[in-house]
């Protein structure tokens, strides 16, 4: 054995090597100690063959040499060795969880078969990254996380921070500010995910528009114009998968969204031919202030949008920023009665 090295077992061919910083102190660098925390509780510790520590006070050690040799100066970082390929370095132990090591799961589990309310019942109370683990232990990238482009952003955060292969799909209404695409685009860098942008079928919309013109929805309320740049796309993104995941919370709109649960069954769409889908709702008990203060905590990036006023974000014509006091829906649909403020997405 190596000297500075422990040996783990594992079944696989592919071999990975961890290569974890010893400082002067002899104890263990944090973000080495985080980066097994994570393994660990992902139950993939086992998948790690063989640790080797790079040790600050001697140059010499063999984690050293091994950060020579792979021109890595940081720890963690993470050699894979496959019969017959060359070696490739991780330096980000999620990344090295994403494309080596998350297995997609092995259930499926059809939607029909879960008991939503008892789900939801036993869930009510947890963290939303358990309801969110709950859901990917099962459908994998069958569950597509729906991002708006707003604090919603945590869902993703959330997921990403576990280590699945994620699908992430966002409407694009061809109506969102120029903020907004920005923002999307930096998460879609910041969390390396592709994000399916959803446009609305061509021919209705270019329909609908010589018909109406650009803002209709001032006149004859937005139920027309969401059901072609939000709805339709919606069911088609939903039409490829199993559950789905929202941004949703109980204190967004106490007139249309204060009793919903983390998990229920979509009343409204469905999934792949047609199937019954499950829609998660993980951040359904948090409030506004429980969203903000992880995305602070945790350095999750956010909409710009957020430091001029605006609180709930959608498509620009339709958006603008409350005053003091105001509810957050009020800066939705402003001109039509409360209890309309919905896009037809969460019926
Ligand atoms: S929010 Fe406004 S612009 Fe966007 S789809 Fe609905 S009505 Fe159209």
């Amino acid at each position: 054995m190596t000297r500075g090295a422990e040996t783990l077992c594992s079944p696989l061919p592919m071999r990975i090597t961890m290569v974890k910083k010893r400082l002067a102190s002899g104890e263990t660098c944090r973000k080495c100690a985080q980066a097994e925390e994570l393994l660990r509780s992902r139950g993939l510790w086992d998948r790690i063959d063989e640790v080797v520590w790079a040790d600050e006070a001697d140059p010499a050690s063999p984690g050293n040499e091994l950060g020579a040799r792979f021109g890595v100066s940081l720890a963690p970082f993470f050699i894979v060795r496959d019969d017959g390929q060359s070696p490739i370095v991780y330096e980000s132990v999620l990344k090295l969880i994403q494309e080596r090591l998350a297995s997609p799961p092995t259930r499926l589990e059809s939607p029909d078969a879960v008991d939503v309310e008892t789900v939801a019942r036993e869930l009510g109370d947890r963290h939303p990254s358990e309801i969110l683990r709950w859901g990917l232990e099962r459908w994998g990238k069958a569950l597509g996380i729906a991002f708006s482009g707003a604090e919603d952003v945590v869902v993703v955060h959330m997921a990403s921070e576990m280590g699945f292969p994620l699908s992430v799909f966002c409407l694009d209404t061809g109506r969102l500010h120029p903020e907004t695409y920005r923002f999307i685009d930096a998460v879609r860098r910041r969390y390396k995910v592709e994000i399916d942008l959803m446009a609305p079928d061509a021919p209705k919309l270019e329909s609908f528009v010589k018909r109406k013109g650009l803002f209709s929805f001032y006149d004859d309320g937005h139920g027309e114009c969401c059901g072609v740049r939000k709805v339709e796309p919606l069911q088609r993104a939903l039409g490829k998968l199993r559950a789905w995941a929202t941004g949703q919370r109980r204190d967004q709109s106490p007139s249309t969204r204060s009793a919903i649960a983390v998990v229920e069954r979509d009343s409204t769409f469905s999934g792949i031919s047609g199937a019954p889908l499950v829609k998660l709702n993980p951040l359904a008990s948090w409030t506004s202030g429980q969203v903000w203060q992880y995305i602070r905590e945790n350095g999750v990036p956010f909409n710009s949008l957020h430091e001029r006023g605006f609180i709930s974000i959608g498509c620009e014509p339709c958006t603008r920023a409350t005053l003091p006091g105001e509810h957050e829906r009020a800066g939705r649909w402003w001109w039509e009665e409360a209890t309309k403020r919905e896009c037809g997405l969460h019926s």
